[in-house]
């Protein structure tokens, strides 16, 4: 097939769009592959659905080949499902909330869980039928918080979302393999760095759940890897080894000292070391207990106030709590709402106020390092003053632990203690997860088993997003003069130039884009005629990023043209005669 660049309705631009700071954005509506409609809503021009129906059918191949059989849902839907799984409410602002002309209640669907399980329900009913694995590929609906990035984050987007059926755990961890076979072949053909990492199956439920993330410094997600063993995982999803509890038979009484202008945890310890020198070693900020005050937003609207203990060197990581809490969001507790707990003293809050059985009544959650007998310098909910010697166990027993300090660089890592972790961003390009029998329970998706007995399916649940993914790669191979794409997704195999004004040079650019493409090439030839210089074209080509860039120009009045690699900038002058095997045998590997 062959566009012509004097056909093809794309206009590419020299400048950024003004709301674009993520390069792959901005380089997308430069390149002319998409342009916005409103926050978080774009439309696909004829380059970019090119991308993005290459990347669908790699998933769809691969999706076909573990023996997904492909249907396809409304985007429109009701509401009574979801109440039924109570995500109607779980999933608060971030629904598209419709009413039709009668008043009932619709949404845009953001996942379809719900409507695959009703979907087996309705025709299966025996073991005989199961494993079963279906999927689609199509749009979703979330008003998200911050639509980002153009299509990276969107608020209508595409997805392929796969669900899989079993009768039993063991077949939910066949089903899940498969899947992720499938994920690491679809990966590596979509041709860009990724990692695998565990992740949390939030607002999903379930139990066992990895992220595929292309590595990119602008990702909204932060993972870690060890520097020894072969953990890897999300943040969010990072759980702290705690240490061995510590015994304090010898730790003095807890002893509450005046400590005047100390506001900051680093002003704290400079107290401590002038005025209570340790004779071990010099007090630091990991000695203290800082305790942070939260307020929980339930879906419903309920809002409930946490407090948080944690080592002073840390701080709250507000995903990472999220993630443990998911659907709750969290906020900071502003000043108005700790007036309406005058049990606590701001800057010196200490566990003594804190606890459901405390004056406060606050639930109080602590980092699971602080276990029984370690011993902490914390608040002493006077104004002043601090307390010393506190011990976790003795003198104060939290409600629990959460998972909410911020994971670093360095840290030990929790599977094998021996490495340390590394941090990195990323982009969250596909989610595997096995969501047990939350949603066949919630809806009553039961079969037949061996013995006549009806039992409750056991689901997982598989996503990946071919629109974020156009923006992944993008942002993933880019350079400074433009887009450069693998050449499975790329919008055609060769972009043919014709450089200069001589017919005979459009003539030869002509005949080699039509024995392209008679090989079965996509070939974008760039035909323009007159005002057109060269130069424009070579921009354009470089900014449009196919990955092999052919010009028919000087070199061909001594029977060459020149084929340029996008990625390495190499250029290699081919004969005429044989630029058609070259340019196919580059293409085809
Ligand atoms: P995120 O944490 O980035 O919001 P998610 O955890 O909500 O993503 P899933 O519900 O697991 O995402 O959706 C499956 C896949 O759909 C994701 O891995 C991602 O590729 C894609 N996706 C999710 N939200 C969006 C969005 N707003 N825009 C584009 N793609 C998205
Ligand atoms: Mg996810």
């Amino acid at each position: 097939m062959i566009m012509r660049m004097s056909q093809l309705f794309v206009r590419t631009l020299r400048d950024d769009p003004a709301d674009a700071e993520v390069p792959s954005h901005k380089l997308l509506v430069r390149a002319g592959y998409i342009r916005r409609v409103a926050p978080g809503v774009y439309s696909w021009l004829p380059l970019g659905l090119k991308v993005l129906r290459r990347i669908e059918d790699i998933i769809r191949e691969e999706m076909d080949a573990i023996g997904g059989q492909e249907v396809l849902f409304p985007a429109l839907l009701p509401k009574e499902p979801y109440e039924a799984t109570n995500r109607w409410t779980e999933y608060g602002d971030n629904l598209f909330r419709i009413k039709d002309r009668k008043g009932g209640d619709y949404l845009l669907g953001p996942t379809h869980e719900e409507m695959f399980t009703l979907l087996v329900k309705d025709l299966y009913s025996s073991y005989k039928d199961l494993p079963l694995t279906l999927y689609q590929i199509q749009t979703k609906y979330r008003d998200e918080a911050r639509p980002r990035a153009g299509v990276l984050r969107g608020r209508e987007f595409v997805m392929k979302d796969s669900y899989s059926f079993d009768i039993d755990d063991a077949g939910l961890d066949a089903s899940y393999a498969r899947h992720r076979e499938a994920y690491i072949r679809i990966f590596d053909r979509l041709g860009f760095e990724y990692v695998i990492v565990r992740a949390t199956s939030g607002a999903m439920g379930g139990s066992r759940s990895e992220e595929f993330l292309a590595r990119a410094e602008v990702g909204e997600d932060t993972y870690v890897r060890c520097t020894h063993c072969d953990y890897a995982a999300n943040v969010e999803a990072v759980a702290v080894r705690p240490p061995a509890p510590l015994a304090y038979d010898d730790v003095p009484a807890a002893h509450a000292e005046e400590t005047p202008a100390t506001p900051t945890i680093a002003t704290l310890v400079d107290h401590l070391n002038e005025r209570f020198p340790r004779e071990d070693r010099p007090w630091s900020a990991g000695d203290t207990l800082k305790n942070v005050l939260v307020v929980l937003k339930h879906p419903d609207g309920t809002r409930e106030p946490l407090a948080i203990g944690l080592p002073g060197d840390r701080e709250v990581d507000q995903k990472r709590l999220e993630g443990q809490l998911e659907p709750i969001e969290v906020e900071a507790m502003d000043e108005d709402e700790l007036r309406k707990h005058p049990a606590l003293v701001k800057g010196y809050i200490g566990p003594s106020v804190l606890g459901e059985e405390s004056a406060s009544g606050i639930r109080y959650l602590v980092d699971p390092r602080v276990v029984e007998g370690t011993r902490w310098v914390t608040g002493a909910n006077v104004e002043g003053q601090h307390v010393i010697d506190l011990v976790a166990g003795r003198d104060f027993t939290p409600d629990g632990t959460i998972e909410a300090a911020d994971v670093r660089d360095g840290d030990e890592c929790p599977s094998c203690a021996e490495g340390t972790l590394e941090a990195a961003r990323g982009i969250e390009m596909g989610h595997i997860f096995q969501l047990g029998r939350k949603y066949a329970e919630a809806l009553d998706l039961k079969v037949l088993d061996e013995n006549g007995k009806l039992v409750t399916v056991t689901m997982g649940s598989y996503g990946i997003g071919p629109s974020r993914a156009v923006a992944a790669i993008a942002e993933n191979t880019l350079d400074e003069s433009g887009l450069i794409w693998p050449r499975e997704v790329s919008p055609a195999d060769v972009h043919v130039v014709a450089a200069g004004k001589d017919p005979a040079l459009f003539a030869a650019a002509e005949q080699l884009s039509a024995d392209l493409a008679a090989q079965g090439l996509d070939v974008l030839y760039d035909d323009r005629a007159g005002k057109v210089s060269p130069g424009v074209k070579f921009k354009d080509a470089e900014l449009i990023g196919v990955p092999t860039i052919v010009t028919v120009g000087r070199g061909l009045a001594d029977g060459n043209i020149e084929v340029k690699d996008r990625a390495t900038g190499e250029r290699t002058e081919v004969p005429v005669g044989s630029a058609v095997d070259h340019i196919v045998g580059l293409v085809r590997g």
